[in-house]
């Protein structure tokens, strides 16, 4: 049973699936153990298995104390990456409690309008699947995700409408382990079709940290964060105001640890 405060989740009505979420689904599968899983079909059968009993859950709406109102509004920028840092430590102990939340209420309640509380700039890599990183549903994160997390034009604009329109309060812009768009641009290989377009926006973390994979995809996302605080004046206006904070962060795919970069 989680007691953790959700922001963008109703404080009155939180359902979750009692029985169905810690034995049959993602939750409470340690990272790791989710690595181990050595084909994509039992993958796949245990992700249908969970939304089966969220569904079965969802049908015994169960009211809970009210939990303390987390408005979006009301977040600090810190707070709101306090809350992106907490789910990872779920994430990472295995207590996921996402997938208790009752995805019917969520859809519901999201169907006029989302309030996420923050954004993510990821990369697109499969090993970084963002929400459940973070432990988070529907309506909770706003996520851009592209290869290298570099901040082109329409990524910088995705962003700007998250923070200037919706009102996200941290933006995390998040590299991680054994990034194939970093190696690339360190190798700088000739490459199909239109990848190569990537190695621009990647260059100078490159050619600031050296041909380390790691360091310089810890430059990229510090490089890219800076450039979305710089670049953008929607983005900057709200930083000066504390109305949004820009941070950097590595992801460990073999860990599942989000750590600050800055
Ligand atoms: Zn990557």
């Amino acid at each position: 049973m989680t007691s953790h405060p959700h922001p963008a989740q109703d404080a009155t009505i939180t359902t979750r699936t009692a029985q169905g979420c810690e034995d049959s689904s993602l939750c409470g599968l340690h990272p790791t153990a989710l690595a181990e899983h050595s084909s994509r079909r039992s993958f796949l059968q245990m992700t249908v298995r969970g939304t089966v009993a969220g569904l079965t859950a969802a049908a015994a709406v169960e009211f809970v104390a009210p939990r303390p109102a987390l408005a979006q509004s009301t977040l600090s920028p810190d707070a709101a990456l306090q809350e992106l840092l907490d789910g990872n430590k779920r994430f990472t102990a295995g207590r996921l409690t996402a997938c208790e939340h009752d995805l019917d209420v969520l859809k519901q309640h999201t169907i006029e309008k989302q309030e996420p509380f923050a954004a993510v700039l990821s990369c697109a890599d499969s090993r970084v699947p963002v929400e459940l990183v973070f432990d988070q549903s529907i309506g909770h994160i706003f996520v851009a995700r592209i290869a290298g997390n570099i901040a082109t034009s329409e990524i910088i604009a995705s962003l700007e409408y998250g923070a200037g329109v919706l009102g996200t309060k941290v933006i995390l812009v998040m590299g991680h382990g054994g990034c194939g768009a970093v190696k690339s641009t360190i190798q700088a290989k000739s490459v199909p079709g239109q990848i190569s377009a990537l190695y621009p926006h990647i260059r100078p973390a490159v050619d600031q940290a050296g041909p380390n994979l790691e360091a310089a995809t810890k430059a990229n996302a510090k490089i890219q964060a800076a450039l979305l605080r710089q670049a953008s004046t929607v983005i900057s206006g709200l930083v000066k105001e504390n109305k949004l904070k820009v941070a950097a962060a590595h992801y460990d795919i073999g860990t599942g640890t989000v750590s600050l970069l800055e």
